[in-house]
């Protein structure tokens, strides 16, 4: 917003309720970052419901119909301004969420965040006593409200359309089936292919590497990438996440294992991605609903931009790979470049989705995309759940699951948020993960040769100025057709694995 300009007064004020509403929600936000940081045991009720508290205010403050009349007010002025303007934008853009967020009850939004904190408790403690059924009526409510949900938006093709658009908006059920299948049909061969192949020893990354030295090492490494710890920082939780308070206060948090070198440091450069999203937003932008990420698919592209086609790259641990080895020499020391690539990119058909390798890793959020559509439409029952989870990992990736820890009830996905809405982008990500790193190569093809140097400021102005400066003022299909000149397409990701894996294992 420019600020020599004269702001249109209804602007301003809206402007200045948005903000409110900013604050009470960067509030809640970083009441879950103490929680899942530093918080005792002890304060889980109250947190809860204090969380509960603050975001019913701001949902209550962000539906009231004087924000609805500021929007109506200002139709003539937001057609008198281009669309891509930072005014109309935000306009448009609050809009969007204002005839969204009426739709639903505030009485709804206590009632499932309650639900969910219920639900999550009841996995935590299902999980590791492997039992499905303790967390089964639980997970029968959440189906219900997610249902519940989606019907506060009537008139939809398919009952997960308003939970799939809500998150990556200009989706549907039917598109995301339609690329789903495509990539099917492409990745499946690969698999296959590797599959025949004698498995990658890995072992390397799986000797001792002490926790301290791990988080040095990725603080180095993600400070070089251009993580501005100035606006950031790290800190240790169970279930890594990245948060924003603020465009200046964006933080991530990791979880490292001492006998596995893979978890923290791509872990870390993962979430790094996101935070790199959020830091780049035009910070005109600020406390406004344009500063954020556009969609879920289009921030789940840039963690995987970052943690894969520039951390999983041969090019990047030429440069890194002799400082790892300075950090653990008794480790790697003997360990050559080439077996620390391949253990890195070893492909291996598992059980678990958050360790899958980028290959195999799309057909688990596809299965995870096909049963949560079937459960929505009541073509699945939860009871049933755990046999058809068994059954789709049997005939997609061949394997048999020993017990529903590592099956369904592996990730807390479905049991601390809705059925619906959330895996689509997971893979999504991927895709135009790969159209994005594509499109910076063509517009830059030094980027490759710079990475081997560790120099990853062409690459990261590049996002900056094509993705990350706009916030949500463009939607992923415009930010697509904005990048690439065309539309969302598998093709740049097949081309990318069929390159480094045909390498990787002769193909
Ligand atoms: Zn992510």
């Amino acid at each position: 917003m420019q600020t020599l300009e004269k702001i249109h007064p209804k602007l301003q004020e809206l402007k200045t309720s948005l903000t409110e509403i900013n604050d009470l929600e960067s509030a809640a936000a970083l009441l879950y970052w103490d929680q899942a940081t530093y918080m005792p045991d002890g304060g889980t009720a109250a947190r809860g419901r204090q969380m509960a508290t603050l975001r019913q205010i701001a949902h209550t403050k962000f539906t009231d119909p004087a924000i609805g009349q500021l929007l109506e007010d200002l139709r003539d002025y937001e057609a008198s301004l281009p669309y891509d303007s930072d005014k109309a934008s935000l306009i448009r853009v609050t809009r969007h969420d204002y005839q969204r967020a009426v739709k639903i009850p505030p009485s709804f939004t206590a009632k499932f965040s309650y639900h969910s904190a219920e639900c999550y408790e009841a996995w935590a403690k299902a999980r590791p006593a492997n039992n499905f059924a303790a967390v089964q009526p639980y997970l029968e409510k959440t189906l219900e409200l997610s249902r519940e949900m989606a019907n506060f938006f009537p008139g939809y093709e398919h009952i997960a359309d308003p939970l799939i658009e809500d998150a990556d908006y200009g989706m549907k059920a039917k598109s995301v089936r339609a690329l789903f299948a495509q990539l099917r049909a492409a990745l499946v061969p690969i698999v296959d292919a590797i599959a025949s192949q004698p498995l990658v020893d890995a072992s390397v990354l799986h000797s001792s590497f002490p926790e301290a030295e791990q988080i040095a090492f990725s603080l180095k490494v993600i400070k070089q990438l251009g993580y501005d710890f100035q606006r950031g920082r790290q800190d240790k939780t169970l279930h890594p996440f990245m948060t924003k308070f603020s465009i200046g206060d964006v933080r991530i948090t990791t979880r490292v294992k001492e006998n596995d070198l893979n978890e923290g440091l791509f872990s870390t450069i993962h979430e790094t991605g996101h935070a790199l999203y959020e830091q780049g937003i035009n910070r005109e932008f600020e406390a406004t609903p344009l500063a954020t990420g556009t969609s879920s698919g289009v921030h789940e592209s840039q963690s995987r931009l970052w943690e894969n086609f520039v951390g999983r790259s041969r090019n990047f641990w030429q440069f890194f790979y002799p400082q790892l080895q300075a950090v653990f020499p008794s480790q790697l020391g003997n360990v050559s470049l080439d077996k620390f690539y391949r253990a890195i990119n070893k492909v291996e058909r598992s059980l678990i989705r958050t360790d899958a390798d980028e290959v195999t890793y799309n057909l688990h959020v596809m299965i995870r995309f096909d049963l949560e559509l079937q459960l929505l439409e009541g073509s699945l029952a939860v009871r049933d759940l755990p046999e058809a989870w068994n059954e789709r990992y049997r005939s997609d990736l061949g394997i048999i699951l020993p017990n529903d820890t590592d099956g369904v009830l592996q990730d807390v996905h479905w049991y601390g948020g809705m059925i619906g809405g959330m895996f689509q982008g997971y893979t999504l990500g991927n895709v135009m993960s790969a159209q994005f790193f594509a499109a910076a190569v063509k517009a830059n093809p030094e980027i490759p040769s710079q990475i081997e140097k560790g120099d990853f400021n062409t690459l990261h102005n590049w996002l900056k100025e094509n993705i990350y400066q706009h916030g949500r003022k463009y939607t992923a299909a415009e930010l697509i057709e904005r990048v690439t000149g065309g539309v969302l397409s598998i093709d740049p990701f097949i081309n990318y694995i069929q390159r480094k894996y045909g390498e990787l294992y002769a193909l």
